[in-house]
């Protein structure tokens, strides 16, 4: 451990969420100064440039499961290790007969081995200007892995259908059943489109801007069986909403909770802010590593829940705690990292801009009855800063920035914290690969770094990486 860190503990970086009087008066230099101000090696840089003020304004605009923003096509968002073609077909592999219009499964029609293996690949890559990477952990069964589904309605020859819109289009893609998505969550949007109809609810029109029913989203806790259903409509009043409850849950008395939330943009996001919970608590409990964490309709979870233990797992051996380190969950969404860290650790502090997630956060540290972790709710960049300019250290970091990856505030004040060791989870191998040539730079070394298959058919890869601290 860091003998700096001893007699620190007391001190608050912020405002601590769950309490309210801890605000902290900095005495250093405004730490949103330096945001985007980039000095001389900008231009080596292998991918684009951090445009760090973008994810200042996002509070409550990401979108709550994928990394991404809300206005993207959650299928379709983002750049991967391959964009979605016709496939040629392949004996063995899987096909799906939208898969070109949906536009999700770059790697529908290839076997699943050799999804893997360019995925592997890939990461190689792109880390190969760092080091050697550990092979790719794929899926035993890599299907029906998604345990949140959304699906945008549509009206097609005189029929409800729901799916995904079509790339550059208003056109919803009809979709019945997905091979990614959990098929419990798949047959409620199945029974939702038969019911909208029955209870003469309209569909929403994208170009029109009429009618009410836009989205439905529903998200499976896998260990424990709670599902919760998002409506998502254009006004809060949702005809005979009592019945409509109640036949839905007559066919699928597993959901327990309903939600109605109220997006009356006329914008691709697809949450608005407002929501009224019809039915149940407003909210999932699931566990994940051996710890319970509730779960919010806007907060991020990861949505491959196999995948995420294997990902959480790697995680914690990189890090290796024994148990006296003071440790930072940066990008922490619902704190699932810190609280799993939490009983190898003398002290974890979790940071994490989305309101919701963070909320979310502080519950889960009760519920598992977790004492020596405190949220924050705040930029990480700007956090760390604060922490930095406090002379605060940390033994070890984890990062699990967005898909644009960190920005130049919060890795310089990373390195000024000086952990031993930095573990990065990505799911943007490139972005990733960025920010580890500013860690090289300034005094780290990679270690090793691994891909996990988080998100099989489709072109993306999750990536965790080990820094660790050169010696001087
Ligand atoms: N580590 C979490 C969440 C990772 S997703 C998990 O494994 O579940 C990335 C998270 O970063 C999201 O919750 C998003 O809301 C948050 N985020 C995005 N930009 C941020 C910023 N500038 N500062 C802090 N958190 C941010």
């Amino acid at each position: 451990m860091n003998q700096r860190n001893k007699g620190n503990e007391s001190r608050s970086y912020g405002k601590k969420a769950g309490f309210s009087k801890t605000e902290a008066k900095w005495k250093t230099d405004d730490p949103k100064k330096s945001a985007g101000q980039w000095k001389s090696d900008d231009k080596k840089r292998p991918v684009g440039q951090w445009k760090s003020d973008d994810r200042r304004k996002t509070t409550g605009t990401w979108h709550a499961d994928d990394k991404r923003k809300t206005d993207e096509n959650p299928r379709q968002a983002g750049r991967s290790v391959q964009t979605a073609k016709r496939q040629p077909k392949v004996p063995g592999a899987y096909q799906c007969p939208v898969a070109h219009k949906c536009g999700s499964c770059a790697y529908m029609g290839t076997l699943y081995s050799e999804q893997l293996k360019t995925k592997e690949k890939f990461v190689a890559e792109q880390l190969k200007p760092f080091g050697k990477c550990e092979p790719i952990v794929g899926m035993k069964d890599p299907r029906f892995y998604r345990n949140k589904v959304h699906a945008a309605f549509g009206w097609e020859k005189g029929t409800v259908i729901s799916g995904t819109y079509q790339e550059s289009t208003h056109k919803v893609v009809s979709i019945e059943t997905c091979l990614l998505e959990n098929q419990k969550a798949d047959a409620i949007i199945g029974t939702i489109r038969k019911l909208l109809p029955s209870f003469k609810i309209k569909t929403y029109d994208e170009n029109s801007e009429y009618g009410l029913f836009r989205r439905a989203l529903v998200r499976v806790a896998q260990s424990t069986g709670e599902i919760m259903v998002v409506l998502v409509l254009t006004s809060p009043i949702l005809p005979s909403k009592n019945n409509f409850v109640k036949a839905l849950r007559k066919e699928h008395p597993e959901i327990t909770t309903i939600i109605v939330n109220v997006n009356d943009k006329h914008t691709s996001m697809i949450l608005g802010d407002k929501e009224q919970v019809i039915y149940g608590k407003g909210y999932i409990v699931d566990e994940l590593c051996g710890k319970t964490f509730k779960i919010s309709a806007k907060s991020f979870y990861q949505i491959n829940p196999v995948q995420t233990e294997v990902l959480y797992g790697l995680a914690m051996e990189y890090a290796g705690l024994t148990g006296k380190e003071k440790v930072l969950d940066a990008y922490c969404g619902i704190g699932t990292i810190g609280l799993v860290a939490s009983d190898k650790a003398a002290k974890v502090i979790g940071v994490e801009l989305n309101r919701d997630a963070v909320r979310d956060a502080v519950v889960n540290a009760k519920l598992n009855q977790v004492k020596n972790i405190d949220f924050y709710e705040k930029d990480a960049g700007e956090f760390l800063l604060q922490m930095a300019a406090a002379s605060e250290k940390l033994d070890v970091i984890f990062m699990d920035p967005p898909r644009n990856g960190s920005d130049e505030n919060f890795l310089s004040a990373a390195v000024t914290c000086a952990p031993e060791k930095i573990v990065y989870i990505s799911c943007n191998v490139e972005t990733q690969a960025r920010d580890l040539q500013y860690l090289t730079k300034h005094g780290y070394r990679f270690v090793k770094g691994r891909g996990v298959d988080m998100f099989p058919f489709t072109g993306h890869v999750e990536c965790v990486v080990l820094m660790s601290r050169v010696e001087k």
